[in-house]
């Protein structure tokens, strides 16, 4: 086989998921967003660099923080507080994360309180749900679950209930045992109404552990929604092993491929991956006949094991006929974003011996982009002949495969 060879270059997309499927209200007309603290300094994780910008299984704890909160369809937006010495470890940690969704970071003050003040002043949702940048295993279920409790309750919080026994000690002996009847070990998120929660943090100056005491003490009741185990705050230097560990263990890897074949017929032009080559002759299909976008839309329904474009699309139903094919990818993407996953890698291979697919294989990266949502960097063309032999051989038409790999964690 040919490489039919083409040089690739790499440029960040703007568009993201929020931007393409546009819908981040549920339908009450909530809207809520997540506010990250990420301000401390960490000292106590060890290590030179704060926690939240640790390396954690190959992303900053902050990546991870920011990509579990996205992972919600229903958040309508998700900002950070950072300190404003971590600008540029900021800029680095959400580089790859083009889900516009992600509003710019707001600098924090001189303690929790007032970050998560300053904080606040920037978000815009009717809700707000305050999170810790050290909770990075977050997850989507729980995030659900407050949205459901806070739609009813004035103050809502993520808590475990505490189950081993408890000891009062000076650090060496177990003196007295205590009662661990009723105590719950509160996590973030805590949500809470925008307003209320802007205005039990303006009345006061006093330092509190944390914001379910500070709506607390301006008399917002705060139900207890239970959370998960594995939603750990990362604080000490072996915590860094086992969020790694409990990462590992959650996550869904998932890779799905697509085949197909259209052939030639009359024409000047065929299209793929959403770029028009000019040609001799056409594609045959139902639709446009966007052989190479159906093999990955193909490739995204099977990671998913939702079936194929055909059983979404029927070719028998008329509304599809000369379809343009990125409203079967738009579809795929919706379901890969309901079900919670991520998509991490595309994989195109074009095969033909004519046109060339060299030339155009940039803008199709960047149309697939523009679709998807996933970064360009992240997104592969590529083309081959069969030297000749076979139906793509002798010129019959185009077959493309499709690879994708989706991540839920
Ligand atoms: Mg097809």
């Amino acid at each position: 086989m040919n490489w039919q060879g083409q040089q690739f270059g790499l440029h960040h997309c703007d568009a993201g998921f929020g931007a393409v499927l546009g819908v981040n209200q549920r339908n009450n007309g909530m809207n809520a967003e997540i506010l990250i603290v990420a301000a401390g300094r960490g000292t106590r994780a060890g290590g030179g660099t704060p926690k939240q910008y640790r390396d954690l299984c190959g992303a900053p704890v902050l990546q991870h923080t920011v990509r579990a909160c996205l992972a919600h369809a229903d958040i309508s937006a998700v900002r950070v507080v950072i300190h404003s010495d971590d600008v540029a470890l900021y800029d680095s940690a959400v580089s790859s994360i083009s889900d516009t969704r992600l509003k710019a970071p707001v600098l924090g003050g001189a303690s929790r309180s007032a970050s998560v003040r300053n904080g606040l002043a920037a978000c815009a949702g009717t809700h707000v749900l305050i999170h810790d940048g050290a909770r990075p295993l977050l997850r989507r279920d729980d995030i659900d679950a407050l949205l459901q409790r806070i739609e009813s309750h004035p103050g809502v919080v993520l808590a475990v209930p505490v189950v081993d026994a408890l000891w009062q000690s000076d650090g060496t002996k177990a003196n007295a045992p205590q009662a661990r009847d009723g105590l719950w070990r509160a996590q973030t998120p805590q949500g809470f109404r925008l307003k209320d929660i802007r205005a039990a943090h303006a009345a006061t100056d006093t330092p509190m552990a944390d914001d379910v005491e500070t709506a607390r003490a301006f008399g917002i009741d705060v139900e207890i929604v239970q959370g998960s185990d594995t939603n750990i705050k990362i604080t000490r230097p072996e915590d860094f092993a086992l969020a790694a560990k409990l990462m590992g263990q959650d996550m869904d890897v998932r890779t799905g491929n697509g085949f197909d074949v259209h052939k030639f017929g009359p024409g000047d032009h065929v299209c793929l991956n959403g770029i028009n080559i000019p040609f001799d002759r056409g594609l045959v299909g139902h639709s446009d006949a966007d052989v190479a976008m159906h093999t990955l839309t193909d490739a995204i329904f099977g990671a998913l094991c939702e079936g194929d474009i055909g059983q979404w699309f029927p070719p028998s139903e008329p509304e599809w006929k000369g379809a343009a094919s990125d409203i079967f990818l738009r579809k795929a993407i919706e379901r890969v974003k309901a079900r919670g996953f991520t998509i991490t890698h595309l994989d195109c291979t074009i095969i033909c011996e004519m046109p060339k697919i060299g030339p155009h294989t940039k803008a199709m990266r960047q149309r697939l982009c523009e679709i998807t949502g996933v970064d360009i960097d992240r997104i592969s063309v590529k083309a081959t002949t069969t030297e000749q032999l076979g139906f793509a051989g002798r010129g019959e038409g185009i077959a493309a495969l499709g690879t994708a790999t989706l991540v839920k964690s």
